[in-house]
């Protein structure tokens, strides 16, 4: 069975992340989506708020699975004997973080775990979970960046009812 994990901090998920899911669930057997504990960000929603966020928006995609791990990926990915790892790429900006990361990952698993890349889709090579906080704090549309169910909470957390 051909299954991947798809890392990330999902604060929250955006139209990205979930054409990127969406793409990846198409090519594997299973795509594990994990919500990354890091506990050197303050993220918006906590790890379980994230984890409940995409298991709503992935309901309709079968061989989509949510988690969230802690610690380094290389050992998450052992523990569920996966050995791929799916990311996404918008822009030149994220290649290098991703190369880093990626061969940093091989050398930690003795080149067991392997990264594919996903380019993103043009349409949505600005979004970022960043700019979607930045945008919501200011009571701004968000409506082109995320599921309504997500706007929704997201305006909830920076105090604004639903727009
Ligand atoms: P991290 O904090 O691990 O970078 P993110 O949630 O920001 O987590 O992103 C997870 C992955 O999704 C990364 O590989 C990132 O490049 C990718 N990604 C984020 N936004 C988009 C987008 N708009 N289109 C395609 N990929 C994206």
């Amino acid at each position: 069975m051909k299954r991947a994990i798809y890392p990330g901090s999902f604060d929250p998920v955006t139209y990205g992340h979930l054409d990127i899911i969406e793409r990846a669930a198409k090519n594997f057997d299973e795509i594990i989506v994990s919500v990354l504990n890091n506990k050197t960000k303050t993220p918006l929603f906590s790890v379980e708020e994230r984890v409940n966020i995409l298991k709503e928006a992935t309901k309709d995609i079968p061989n989509v699975k949510v988690e969230s791990f802690s610690g380094l990926l290389v050992d998450y990915a052992k523990s569920r004997d996966v050995h791929l790892i799916v990311r996404g790429l918008r822009a030149i900006t994220d290649f290098e973080y991703e190369l880093q990361n990626a061969q940093t990952n091989a050398l930690l698993s003795k080149e067991s775990l392997d990264t594919i890349f996903f380019a993103t889709r043009l349409e949505y090579a600005y979004l970022s979970s960043s700019s979607v906080k930045e945008i919501a704090s200011f009571g701004g549309d968000i409506s082109m960046c995320v599921p309504e169910f997500v706007s929704k909470l997201v305006y909830e957390k920076f105090g604004y009812e639903k727009k």
